[in-house]
């Protein structure tokens, strides 16, 4: 047989593995991946060039440190034109706790706006529509929001995003705000909530991939006393969250925020200390 009639007979004889990819596609695949930036240098090193996408990445942290401003900026920045090196891509923003603030988005769009202007000028003189695409309200134009108000909302949204997907190919990033909000209470069959968590949550990694686009699952966590010392715990544990495949936490540090890599793949353990200001996520240097 001939080394082409033997792939031939390959790919005809085995219906199952149709799907299968090479570790040299995957490699390839890798090696084109793409990522958001935070808008923090030290954090982006630590993630290998951002939030990647085609992943499902769950981030974590105590109330006031952060989560919801790097979402807004996550929300943001991923529409960075390609000229400037971004992916000119849109968001879906999933609100369940209401802490979405218009007024920020603006913002921090125009934070990130003035960067552009400021770090890549050379390469926006080639770009004709750049006067019109580099406004804080075109940013605004292309958020799409979702406001949740329970989990009925929540599952029935989620469900829905397929549809709105197809019709919207240029979403590069889904943030929600935070997936586990309205579970906390109202959920008294504890086995069907893990179930319906995990089921969301492996719904959102079927669209990350089928549609190369990053999900990012705010969570909280609280602080648990257990065996003499506090833990930091995520909020309804993990169980339900094995279709993450990247978490970060996000913890204070004596006056200082610092974000940390608690599971991925692909990234070592590592830690970044990030700012929070009127522009943007940005870098502190730790003394
Ligand atoms: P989380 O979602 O984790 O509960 P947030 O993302 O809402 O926390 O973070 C709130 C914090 O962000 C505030 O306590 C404040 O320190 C900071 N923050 C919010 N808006 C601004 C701003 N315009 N300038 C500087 N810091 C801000
Ligand atoms: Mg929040």
């Amino acid at each position: 047989m001939s080394e082409t009639s033997r792939f031939r007979s390959l790919e005809g004889g085995h219906g199952a593995l149709k799907g299968a990819q090479t570790a040299w596609d995957m490699l390839s695949e890798e090696q084109m991946q793409k990522h958001i930036t935070t808008g923090c240098e030290e954090l982006d090193a630590i993630l290998g060039g951002g939030i990647h996408c085609k992943e499902v990445t769950e981030v974590g942290g105590v109330p006031g440190i952060g989560k919801t401003q790097l979402g807004i900026q996550l929300a943001v920045n991923v529409q960075i034109p390609v000229e400037c090196g971004g992916l000119g891509g849109k968001a879906i923003y999933i609100d369940t706790e209401g802490s979405f603030m218009v007024e920020r988005a603006h913002q921090i769009a125009e934070g990130c706006i003035s960067d552009l202007l400021d770090n890549t000028a050379h390469r926006l003189k080639d770009f004709p529509a750049c006067p019109e695409i580099l406004q804080p309200n075109s940013f605004l134009a292309n958020i799409f929001y979702f406001r949740i108000c329970s989990y009925t909302e929540q599952i029935a949204t989620i469900n829905y995003l397929e549809k709105f997907l197809e019709e919207q190919k240029d979403v590069k990033i889904i943030v929600v705000d935070s997936i586990t909000f309205h579970f906390r209470q109202d959920f008294d069959d504890l086995a069907l909530r893990t179930r319906v968590l995990g089921g969301m949550s492996l719904k959102l990694m079927r669209f990350a991939k089928k549609y190369s686009l990053a999900v990012v699952l705010l969570n909280q966590v609280t602080t648990k006393f257990v065996e003499g010392s506090f833990h930091l715990t995520l909020a309804l544990g993990d169980t339900w969250s094995h279709a993450c495949t990247n978490r970060i936490i996000l913890y204070w540090n004596g006056n200082d925020r610092h974000a940390y890599i608690d599971k991925s793949p692909s990234l070592r353990s590592a830690t970044a200390p990030f700012l929070i200001t009127g522009k943007v996520y940005e870098v502190t240097r730790v003394i």
